[in-house]
């Protein structure tokens, strides 16, 4: 789990890197600016930066695809294996505009960015590109750290995921949950669109014996986690 801080914001997000001896794979990539900032954490956790073998987006927020366009504009000619759910893909890809984010807030965004980062964004949602290169369904394992099981996690967007590596039993929630405090919590209900489906969502977790969370916003919780998520799901 890294812990990425964000100019402008007082929290830190928490992408993460799963690894094995042929790689890592990074599990979302924080706002616009944040790919140094990634890469550095990398570093300090022991990794070759240069070992990438792909991308998992748990979602189209722009606070989790916003360093996406960099990573692929370095990873040229190449290219690089980008993952994500069939609900969310149209909006990553720039066939639509971004659920939470209006073409108004997206133009103010690229705005607020320094001039040599604008026309990478830019061209990245411009429709042109196919920014996902692999569609992920629910119930399948991608071939990562010995296994990454996907579980659809619908609510907060449609086409939201969560994922479980089953070597350490660690569920990467995504935004599914976020830590209040010290308090693993449910869905944020301001920025979950669909909060009934969100809730529903979380029943799904009862099938992977967890023992820690890593919630993209709160970090880790690790303290009978199976229990507090179905006292969540309870409470839904
Ligand atoms: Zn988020």
């Amino acid at each position: 789990m890294l812990e990425l801080s964000v100019p402008g914001r007082d929290s830190l997000l928490h992408p993460t890197v799963i690894y094995d001896e042929s790689g890592y794979v990074l599990i979302d990539t924080g706002m616009p600016g944040s790919r140094d900032s990634i890469i550095g954490l990398i570093v300090q956790a022991g990794l070759e930066p240069d070992k990438l073998r792909g991308i998992i987006l748990t979602h189209q927020d722009i606070d989790h695809i916003g360093s996406l366009p960099f990573w692929l504009s370095a990873a040229k000619p190449a290219g690089l294996d980008v993952y994500a759910h069939e609900g969310d893909r149209n909006a990553i890809d720039g066939n639509e505009p971004l659920l939470k984010v209006s073409p108004e807030r997206m133009a103010g965004l690229i705005e607020a960015m320094p001039e040599s980062m604008r026309e990478t964004f830019r061209s990245f949602f411009s429709g042109d590109n196919a920014n996902v290169t692999h569609t992920v369904e629910d119930g399948e394992t991608l071939p990562f750290g010995g296994g990454l099981k996907v579980i659809h996690t619908p609510g907060h967007t449609p086409g939201h995921i969560s994922l479980y590596h089953e070597a350490s039993r660690t569920l990467i929630a995504g935004d599914a949950m976020v830590m209040n405090g010290s308090e693993l919590s449910g869905p944020n209900p301001p920025f979950t669109p669909n909060l009934q489906q969100a809730h529903e969502s979380l029943r799904k977790f009862a099938a992977y014996p967890i023992d820690n969370v890593i919630c993209y916003h709160g970090g880790q919780y690790s303290r009978d986690v199976n229990k507090r998520i179905a006292e969540l799901a309870e409470q839904a």
